[in-house]
Parts: structure tokens; sequence; C-alpha cells
């Protein structure tokens, strides 16, 4: 039928993953249209996920650490804190990388267009124009012919169906508003988002309840990983309810009651200033018309993919969330490429061999590949070296030697499968794990790497040799 545009390739949705493989199939030689519902490009992820998240973090962590400071002999006064400028801090962190997104696509003549996407047929999507925060519609549309097309739409922050309508109770994107600092803010679900956002609010001087339906915090991280973090964050907690479920809410004028079932459930009702819910994203795909298209959705709205990230449709992709876990800007990122060059004829796959987690709380905690719960879990042998950081100069100069380096390695092999750090600055070195993962490198391989001293990254080389048997530093 007749369109309004036509391209070579479509994507559709503008976060890590739409971004980047609308600038990668540019660079490729491709005429691109980019279709986003939001004002700004960068989806999730620099609008209301990793970055705003990070931003407030930061200013959380220096106010945690000045705290600290008067021992040392440099004493400030109680913070004052100004909400406004705070949250003006947060938008111009933002403003700075979408607006530079939105150059990177001019420079690169991807035609972005607003609005929200579905597709007609295997060769048409339908974009209805949008304003505002992206939800409302004008009623102007126009339809875009494209020869492939890689969907990158995302996912949303799940809602429990009990929790009433109600100003207080904010999923991740509300709770980065920071309308206010509540006295008592209940997280429900105790995974990275939920503990996230927790230590922003508890450093601003909310009370904290976390309520979890399984029996730990941070889920996929081994144990020995979490217990440092939640020794040190203990204190912003009044209550970890483990293997316990919210059952019911009620909003009143005072505040928002909570009722559990559990183990870990309070015997009485409990009242909230602020309700996070953090219990997990769901994918967008049941929302694009894919049926139209002929492409596969899961019943769960994932899109199943190939290792070229190839649909059902195979001049259609997609990539990011849509497609699976984990649900990370960095996975959405490589998978964007994969895509792109597969559609401009390269032979590519996506076969990266592990994808890093991290928990940017204080401390961070990070880990990569096979974790020392899942080896036990499996029967596989492997070595353990494991660094305190009470043996590493920098972390003790820092005033922050709690936290650990342990590397597990292949018996057999010697080479390095997994990885787990805890401490400050953790995110920052799990990549040096990933790639030692990644090019098969053994005990010997790491040890001997000259690593800088006096750096927190030392403790990746120590805690191979310590594997190894000839680490001689640690008592
Ligand atoms: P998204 O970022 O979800 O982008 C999809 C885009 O498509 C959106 O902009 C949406 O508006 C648009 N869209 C959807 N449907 C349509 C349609 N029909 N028409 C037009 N546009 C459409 N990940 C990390 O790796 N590190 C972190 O530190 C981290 N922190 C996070 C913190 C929070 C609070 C949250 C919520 C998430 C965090 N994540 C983090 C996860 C990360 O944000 C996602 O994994 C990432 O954004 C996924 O990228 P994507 O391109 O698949 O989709």
């Amino acid at each position: 039928g007749a369109a309004d545009l036509e391209c070579d390739m479509l994507v559709l949705g503008a976060g890590p993953g739409g971004y980047s493989a609308a600038f990668r199939a540019a660079d490729l030689g491709m005429k691109v249209v980019l279709i986003e519902r939001y004002a700004t490009l960068g989806g999730v992820c620099l609008n209301v996920g990793c970055i705003p998240s990070k931003a407030l973090l930061h200013v959380a962590a220096v106010m945690d650490e000045v705290k600290h400071f008067a021992d040392l002999g440099v004493a400030f006064g109680a913070p004052s804190v100004d909400l406004d400028k705070l949250r003006a801090h947060k938008g111009k962190v933002v403003g700075k990388l979408t607006g530079g997104l939105s150059a990177m696509a001019k420079m690169r003549k991807v035609t972005v267009v607003r609005g929200y996407g579905s597709f007609l047929d295997p060769h048409h999507v339908q974009v209805e124009e949008t304003t505002g925060d992206g939800q409302q519609k004008t009623g102007k549309a126009q339809t875009i012919r494209f020869k492939q097309a890689i969907i990158a739409a995302g996912s949303q922050a799940v809602r429990l169906p009990f929790l009433p309508q109600d100003d207080r109770i904010v999923d991740s994107t509300g709770a980065l508003q920071l309308r206010g600092t509540p006295k008592r803010m209940l997280i429900v679900g105790g995974g990275i988002i939920g503990l996230e956002m927790g230590t922003v609010y508890s450093t601003l001087g909310s009370r904290l309840d976390v309520v979890e339906m399984l029996d730990g915090l941070m889920q996929g991280a081994d144990r020995d990983l979490v217990r440092v973090w939640q020794k040190m964050n203990a204190p912003r907690f009044d209550n970890i309810m483990l293997k316990t479920k919210t059952v019911g809410a009620e909003a009143t004028k005072d505040g928002i009651l909570v009722k559990f079932e559990g183990e870990g459930a309070p015997k009485e009702p409990q009242l909230y200033d602020l309700v996070l819910q953090a219990v997990g994203r769901v994918p967008n795909g049941k929302k694009i018309g894919a049926d139209k298209a002929g492409v596969t959705v899961s019943d769960r709205g994932f899109i199943p993919v190939d290792v070229q990230m190839r649909t059902n449709v195979p001049h259609i992709f997609a990539i990011g969330d849509i497609v699976g876990q984990p649900m990370l800007a960095h996975k959405a990122v490589h998978e964007a490429h994969v895509a792109a060059e597969a559609a401009a004829g390269e032979k590519v796959a996506f076969d990266a061999r592990v994808i890093p987690s991290v928990a940017y709380t204080d401390p961070e905690v990070a880990w990569v590949g096979l974790t020392e719960d899942q080896a036990k879990a499996e029967g596989r042998k492997v070595k353990k070296g494991l660094f305190p950081w009470t043996a590493s100069g920098r972390a003790i100069a820092n005033g922050r030697d709690e936290g650990f380096t342990k590397l597990l390695f292949d018996e057999e092999t010697h080479q390095i499968v997994g990885g787990g750090i805890v401490g400050t600055h953790a995110g920052d070195m799990i990549g040096e794990v990933a790639l030692a993962i990644e090019m098969g490198a053994d005990e010997v391989d790491i040890g001997k790497t000259i690593h800088p001293h006096p750096t927190l990254g030392e403790s990746i080389g120590m805690a191979a040799e310590i594997a190894h048997g000839t680490c001689t530093d640690v008592p």
C-alpha cells in the first residue's frame, strides 16, 4: 500500500538497544527510521533507569561517606538537602545524554519519528504521533514502509493487581521523580532496582522495610557477597521480610496500610508513606501488533530470536529486554550490533559467554559467569580464590575494606569460569573478570598480569594467585 515514508531499516523503540541498532545500521549504509513514543531518545535506561538512578546513588554514596569523616579528623555539618535542586541535577544528567543521542542521530541521518508504532503487516508500520510523556496521542498517524526491521520496544514495570491506584504507590519511574522523603518506605521486591532506590531514599532520611518472596535479597548473586552488603546496610532497615508476600493494601489518609503473609510477616498490617513496587519487568511484546507482521510472541510477551537476533520472520529482528533475561542495557547494546550487522549481511552471532550483573548499592555487588552457589548446585568442581579487602592497601586507605574479590576456576582446565566482587567500585572492576572469561584465561594468566598498585583492581590478580596457591601477601 501507499506509505508516507520508506526506509531500509525500521527500528522500533529508542532505548539502548534501539539507538545502538539504528546507529550501527546507518553506519553500514542503510536508510534508517527510528520510532520512539517518548520525547527523548535513550529509552528506559537513560530516561528512567540506569542513568538517573546512578546520578542519585552517587550523591547518596558521597553523603554516606562523609558521615564517617569525623573519625578521620574532617567533620562536615549535617547535610541540608534541596530536593528541587537534586531533581534538577538528575534532569541535567539525563538531558546531556539524551541530547547527545539526538545529535548523533542527526549526524548519521537517522530519521527519528515521534510516536507509537505498531505493525500493519510484515513490511509496514503505523506510527501514531504522541506528545507529553509519550502516553497521549495527537490523533495524527503515518505509515512507514520498511525492508527490514529491528524490534527494540523494551519492557515496563510489573504492577501488582491488588495494590490500589494511589500517588503513594509507585514503580521505579515514580520513585525516581523524588517527590519527597517519606518517613516509612516499603520496597516490594528485594532485587537490584528496589534496593538501589531504597539506598537513595534511606540516605535522604527514609526508614526502609523490604518484602521478598524468596529466601534472600539480591537473588542471582552469591550469598557470601550479599552478606557483606546486608551487614553494612542493616541500619537502613526496620524490617527485612523474607519468604513473605504483600497480599493487600488500603490507601488511608495516614498512609498505605499493607498486609503481609508468610514467614516474615508482621502480625499487624503496616502503615507506609511510600510503597515502591519493584517486582520485575514485563516485555512489551504484546503491544506492538507483532501478530500482524507474523512475528511470534511468547505467552509472557517475549519475542523468541535466533543467534543473529532474527525472529521467526527472517527480515525482522528483535533485541534487548523484549527478547529475554537478563534485562540489562549492556546486553541490549551488544544484541543491537549483531542484529544490525546481520541485517547488512555480515556473518555475525550473539555468542557472549557471560553477561555481568551489578547492584550499584553501597557497597556495590558485581558478579559474572558461574556463581559459587550455582557451581555447588550443579556439582561442578571449581577452585576458588578469595582475596579479602582487609589485605588491600587501597581499600584500607579508602577506609572501605569490608569487601572481597572472589574468582572461580575450573578444577581441570584451570580456566576462569566466574567471579564476584563486593565493595566500592566493584561494578567498575567486574569487566576485567568478564574479559578473562571471554579470553579463556587461567589462574596464571590473571595472577601474572601486573595490576597497578595500589588499586582495588589488584585484588583480581591476588584472587587468581590465591587460587593458584602462589599468593604470599595474605595471612
Ligand atoms: P528500553 O530501554 O525499555 O527502550 C524501549 C523503548 O521503546 C522505550 O523508549 C519505549 O518508549 C519505546 N517503545 C516501546 N514500545 C513502543 C512503540 N510501540 N512505539 C514507539 N516506541 C515504543 N540496566 C543496566 O544494564 N544497568 C543499570 O544500572 C540499570 N538500572 C536500571 C534502573 C531502573 C530503575 C530500571 C527500571 C532499569 C534499569 N536497567 C539497568 C535496565 C535497563 O534500563 C534496560 O535493560 C534497558 O533499558 C533495555 O533496553 P531496551 O533497548 O531493550 O529497551
